[in-house]
């Protein structure tokens, strides 16, 4: 296969950046060796990220490598990638809340939203509230020389066309360019991600040998993403990981997308918290007060309906993807650990794979930050010139998303 020198550079600078960001902090030789490169071609690569701000020298060493640097007798000088500067923003949608965060490229795996504010469907005019707020979130951030900005936003998003095409929670956000909104307060690139997918990359940056699972976010809603080999599976329409949205029969809620009965109408922190109200009239019904009542009587009768609706569609995903790892991230995390172990038990009972294999539940904190950082990445910084974009979904746009009546 012949490359053109521009795309066999980017390919090199792309294959560096994901090594340092796998050991976090390497000499120019250990990445040499672990890319299979030439010193003075992983040198130069180095020496022009360094000129482009995006890696730094330090003087730090990782543990693994301070064996390597005694027995050289010598530290050498170590790169890791840029956290001095901030070059991304990073844009967290929510039901009610946006949270605001200025990230290095660099940046630490757990999450943190400095800057946030409210904007709810109850406000007149929900898009120019969200702008007004935005542009005062970008005073009080203050930086520049930002790259780019990245959107995480929950719903059906194209992101070929950077196009929100529904958003079962948050309705406004349709028919709003929200690009166009970030854009007057940063006035760079803008990238819409959807959210749950973030998080999955988040999740294998921060576990690189994890390269081949389904996550699944429990909060407002109940979304899926997919990582297969280290990457987020190709899908030809713009939907994925919708799980929250399987039927459960017998449940009559109506949910946010205009159906009855979508699992995550259980099992959301709203699902949940009206189920507790129900179950136990008289008492507060906080979050907090939830778990406090799962520590005192375990997984009762109607937590238990609502956890198995969960497995059911969880272990058909395993089933149908071939897959046999799930990260939990998200609100039941922050339940008793009887809650994941219920979870974990009934998905193992539907997936086939445990009949005969191991199949893995897990829960995880969220790392929206870095999946974002990834996303920036390999879209602005370096992006992968014959990388094939889905075409902007036609059908989906001149008929309009289905919209809930
Ligand atoms: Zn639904």
């Amino acid at each position: 296969m012949i490359y053109v020198p521009s795309r066999m550079g980017q390919l090199n600078r792309r294959a560096l950046l994901r090594q340092l960001q796998k050991m976090g902090v390497a000499s120019r030789a250990e990445l040499a060796k672990a890319l299979g490169m030439s010193q003075p071609t992983a040198g130069k690569i180095v020496d022009e990220l360094i000129a482009m701000d995006v890696l730094e020298e330090t003087t730090e060493s990782s543990a693994g490598n301070l064996d390597v640097a005694s027995q050289l007798g010598r530290p050498g000088r170590k790169l890791q990638l840029n956290r001095s500067r901030p070059k991304f923003i990073g844009l967290q949608l929510g039901l009610k809340t946006t949270t605001v965060v200025d990230l290095t490229l660099g940046a630490a795996a757990e999450d943190r939203w400095p800057v946030s504010f409210d904007v709810t469907s109850a406000d007149a005019n929900p898009a120019k509230a969200w702008e007004r707020k935005l542009l005062q979130s970008a005073k009080a951030l203050g930086g520049k020389d930002y790259l780019g900005v990245i959107l995480s936003v929950p719903g059906l998003v194209d992101e070929a066309a950077n196009r929100l095409l529904f958003s079962p929670n948050i309705h406004w956000t349709e028919k709003t360019d929200m690009a166009a909104i970030v854009r007057r307060a940063w006035n760079v690139p803008v990238l819409l991600v959807q959210e749950e997918r973030a998080l999955a990359l988040g999740h294998h940056l921060a576990n690189p040998d994890c390269d081949n699972f389904l996550l699944v976010d429990f909060g407002e809603g109940v979304g899926g993403a997919i990582i297969v080999e280290g990457k987020p599976l190709f899908n030809p329409l713009p939907i994925s990981g919708e799980i929250g949205h399987t039927p459960v029969p017998g449940n009559r809620r109506p949910c946010g997308c205009g159906a009855v009965g979508c699992m995550e109408t259980l099992i959301s922190l709203r699902g949940l918290l009206e189920s507790f109200a129900a179950a136990a009239p008289g008492t507060e019904h906080s979050w907090t007060a939830l778990s406090s009542y799962i520590a005192a009587h375990g997984v009762k009768p109607w937590l238990a309906e609502a956890l198995d609706a969960a497995a059911a569609a969880i272990a058909g995903s395993l089933n149908v993807l071939g897959l046999r790892r799930v990260v939990i991230t998200g609100s039941l995390t922050e339940l008793p650990p009887v809650v994941l172990e219920y979870l974990s038990h009934a998905v193992q009972s539907g997936a086939m794979w445990a009949r005969f294999g191991q199949v893995e539940c897990v829960s995880a904190p969220r790392r929206r930050n870095a999946g974002m950082v990834a996303v920036g990445i390999n879209r602005l910084l370096v992006p992968d010139v014959r990388e094939k974009r889905p075409a902007p979904a036609k059908a989906a746009r001149s008929k309009a998303a289905p919209r809930a009546r």
